[in-house]
């Protein structure tokens, strides 16, 4: 996307939408025939796709007090034909691991890119509501300093999508567990956000997934592959921090 076309952009949704919309311009695609950013548009749709899902049930859940905004916002994800964008379970399946991975990335990135405009325009009077948006786009609304890793796990069937760098206070609430003999120690749990962003990155994962058959009542699973999504905890962080120090001090005093 050409950079200049971002500063006219007030909202997430608009940001998509021209993202999807603007026709590629570059002249090795023209030349080519052949665009090197469909994969960007795709993730466009993809992230646009998973919004509008999210705005549609706030919308139409009545016990919402802010379902008519969010209407309100839903209503301008769809183009001047009155289509939405949608993303099916299965859209693409027979794909190689390796462009699942990679489409995958592309969806997170993208889902970060967007996330940098506002979901509620200024001066709207939503700005109020600003704070709940992050349900709608728990990928987008992540704080700035998270990073994502998409590899293809061992034996290439399954996907792990690792969270990296989480604040502390934002992903973990720390809970004192006292054990029969006295003694405390910490147990760690996930926020309500992580636990929004880690199913929203399950979910980006599994709609690359394909399902050839599974029967639940004949316990048939016959599933392309898994999506997992790890966070390390601060503990699990700790004891690894610890545990290079040392593998490090080792590795010097044998030098
Ligand atoms: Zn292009």
């Amino acid at each position: 996307m050409r950079k200049s076309k971002a500063s006219k952009i007030r909202t997430r949704i608009e940001y998509l939408r021209t993202v999807i919309e603007t026709e590629c311009s570059a002249t090795t695609c023209r030349e080519s025939g052949k665009c090197r950013h469909e994969g960007e548009k795709q993730a466009a749709r993809h992230a646009l796709g998973r919004l509008l899902e999210k705005l549609k049930g706030a919308a139409e859940n009545d016990r919402d007090e802010h379902a008519e905004a969010w209407a309100k916002i839903y209503a301008r994800g769809y183009d001047e034909y009155g289509n939405t964008y949608s993303m099916g379970n299965k859209y693409r399946s027979g794909q190689s691991m390796k462009d699942r991975a990679a489409g995958i990335r592309a969806d997170i990135k993208m889902a970060r890119a967007a996330g940098k405009a506002p979901l509620v325009e200024e001066g709207s009077g939503l700005m109020s509501q600003a704070l709940e948006t992050y349900r709608f786009d728990p990928i987008g609304e992540a704080p700035a300093q998270i990073k994502f890793r998409v590899k293809i796990g061992r034996g290439y069937g399954s996907i792990e999508i690792n969270v990296d760098n989480i604040p502390q206070d934002w992903g973990w609430v720390a809970g004192e567990v006292t054990e029969y003999e006295g003694e405390t120690y910490t147990r760690w749990h996930r926020s309500q956000a992580l636990k929004d962003l880690e199913a929203e990155l399950k979910s980006v994962g599994e709609a690359y997934n394909a399902d050839f058959g599974s029967n639940l009542s004949t316990d048939c699973f016959a599933q392309a592959f898994f999506v997992f999504v790890e966070s390390d905890d601060p503990a699990t962080l700790a004891r690894r921090a610890e545990y290079e120090q040392r593998h490090r001090k080792s590795r010097a005093s044998r030098d």
